[in-house]
């Protein structure tokens, strides 16, 4: 239990007990200076070599809660628990060893590496952590090999920058990766690769991943648990097997209506959700249940009074109606 905080954790489990989470995030908020709620009171936990998917539109305020994670961005309101520790009370210098524990790999991997750096440089960081003969391990291990440790980004492919990413990200031997995004702007036929290469690693190293992504096939591949956000806010949040075999929000139902299926004849029968219009402003978020204007299964409720966090079916939805969705 984090001694920082008191406050349930969010999910109920069945079965043998759960090894303490690694990351507590209760309440987290970043409002930005022109009054937009990017993230509007996000918890979960993570535990350690757990997978928890982050999933949701653009604009969702998924990709700011993982930077507000791993301390690029300093959160509003709320708490970031560390292995008990809050790391949005540490003073920066407290704050170093916790670097090295968590660690981030970002959608652009030419953005995210310095194109003037050899990538021996980028590897073993400014505080040269590595040696060379354990940069070149640490290369081949992501698949790339010693003549690479020379070279700079822009010799690259897309899927070799994102490994050297990869590579720079394990360096310190992190116990928690953030990986946003980490194949979207990759090639299809690259994207595989990479997230097998990311599982592998989890398995050898234990490493707990965040997991954010717009793309619910590659999440459901990777993650034990997932999130969907909506408007800066989780709406659902329970096991794979949970949002994927029985979503309960109308708006988890709807992102899964638009996954393709491999089987023709399902795919030729099943339901499709189609969303009316786009997200609105996190600016000016709607009242109630900031779904309303999109869900066809609004009621007058769901106009005025925000649906809470809650259990249903195993999982935490909020919606008034999750009972009713098939
Ligand atoms: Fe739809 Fe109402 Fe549920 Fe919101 S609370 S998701 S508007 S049914």
């Amino acid at each position: 239990m984090n001694p920082l905080d008191t406050r349930p954790a969010p999910e109920t489990h069945d079965g043998p007990p759960t090894p303490a989470p690694l990351l507590s995030v209760r309440d987290l908020r970043m409002t930005f200076g022109s009054g937009v709620r990017a993230v509007d009171g996000v918890s979960f936990d993570l535990r350690p070599g757990e997978t928890l998917g982050l999933v949701g539109e653009s604009g969702c305020g998924k990709s700011t809660t993982g930077r507000m994670i791993v301390r690029l961005l300093q959160p509003t309101g709320g708490t970031i628990a560390f292995d008990g520790h809050d790391l949005t009370r540490l003073p920066p210098r407290a704050m170093l060893p916790f670097r090295r524990d968590l660690q981030m790999i970002f959608q652009d991997p030419f953005a995210s590496l310095n194109p003037r750096q050899t990538v021996q440089q980028i590897v073993s960081g400014p505080r040269k952590l590595l040696t060379r003969p354990q940069v070149i391990e640490l290369l081949e291990r992501v698949g790339l090999a010693a003549e690479h440790a020379d070279r700079y980004p822009h010799e690259f492919s897309g899927g070799q920058a994102q490994r050297i990413g990869i590579a720079r990200a394990l360096a310190s031997g992190p116990r928690l990766v953030v990986c946003d995004e980490p194949v979207s702007a990759l090639d299809v036929s690259i994207q595989a690769q990479i997230v097998n290469l990311l599982a592998d690693l989890q398995d050898e190293r234990g490493l707990a991943y965040l997991f954010i992504a717009h793309d619910l096939s590659v999440v459901r591949h990777m993650s034990d648990r997932v999130a969907v956000m909506y408007l800066g806010r989780i709406v659902e949040l329970g096991s794979r097997a949970a949002l994927y075999d029985d979503p309960a929000h109308p708006y988890t139902r709807a992102l899964l209506s638009a996954v393709p299926v491999a089987d023709p004849d399902v795919e030729a029968t099943r339901e499709r959700i189609v969303l009316r219009g786009d997200p609105p402003s996190p600016a000016a978020p709607p009242p109630g249940c900031s779904f309303h204007p999109r869900c066809a299964l609004a009621q007058d409720l769901c106009r005025t009074a925000p649906p809470p966090l809650r259990e249903v079916r195993g999982r935490q939805v909020s919606c008034h109606f999750a009972e009713a969705t098939p």
